[in-house]
């Protein structure tokens, strides 16, 4: 589904997305920058996930097997569960923040709160969430040439530890690729999970106020093309007012 001249979005499930992958997969873009592609989060990775992704990939006019790089925003199962099916066989490179990095590494399920997610019955029973080497862990602030268009990581914590954003300059718009920081409508996403930190997630949504862009493309939910700035805005205003903003679910 092409969104603007250098994004598409190639997965997604139908529970919180527009129902181009399968079930549980969050919001799964392609970046373009002319000559070079990559993805933004990979979804589950399950077998109708990645033939539905993969052949979204190429009805949207490119090759799965040529893109360079999967980033990743944070470790959650619905957003990098997939990243080794991935990276095995598309022969992509991985890429994500240093803690995300570290925990997908050494397939710490405890980090990732898959443990959690499977105990309360969320995912199948049959699904495993496979360990996945990182080629790229990503300070905060890091900046990666794609084609075109350049990529800054962002550390964004709060829904989850190690938590990060993307900020995509150079093409026909500035691009948010914001995981599950923030949705439309400025709504968070909290979760009664360990590493989910309340006050870490307001400090993140004051910071990404301060970012100037167009897009809003979270992880999962409405897709604001323009003044994506707005929807933070929303937040932003209720946090000045004391309140907490409004829950995603
Ligand atoms: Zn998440």
């Amino acid at each position: 589904m092409r969104l603007t001249s250098d994004v598409h979005l190639v997965g997604g499930g139908t529970l919180s997305g527009f129902g181009v992958s399968s079930d549980f997969d969050a919001h799964c873009y392609l970046v373009d920058g002319g000559d070079e592609q990559i993805l933004v989060e990979c979804g589950m990775g399950t077998e109708t996930g990645f033939r539905r992704v993969t052949g979204n990939i190429r009805r949207a006019g490119y090759d799965p097997a040529a893109i360079t790089t999967l980033f990743l925003t944070h470790y959650h199962t619905d957003h990098a569960g997939g990243a080794s099916v991935y990276r095995e066989h598309l022969g992509l490179s991985v890429a994500t923040g240093t803690a995300t990095g570290r925990a997908l590494e050494a397939g710490d399920h405890e980090a990732t709160s898959f443990c959690r997610a499977q105990a309360a019955g969320v995912f199948p029973e049959d699904y495993s969430y496979e360990a996945c080497p990182v080629d790229d862990l990503l300070p905060d602030g890091t900046q990666r040439s794609v084609g075109r268009l350049t990529l800054t990581y962002l550390d964004t914590p709060g829904h989850c530890g190690g938590h990060g954003s993307y900020l995509v300059e150079g093409g026909e718009q500035t691009y948010l690729f914001a995981g599950d920081a923030i949705f439309a409508w400025g709504k968070l996403h909290l979760q009664a999970i360990p590493d989910c930190d309340l006050q870490a997630s307001l400090a993140t949504v004051l910071a990404l106020a301060e970012l100037e862009f167009d897009s809003l493309l979270p992880g999962h939910g409405a897709i604001a093309l323009h003044d994506g700035k707005a929807h933070i805005g929303m937040a932003k205003e209720a946090i000045d007012q004391l309140a907490v903003p409004p829950r995603l679910v």
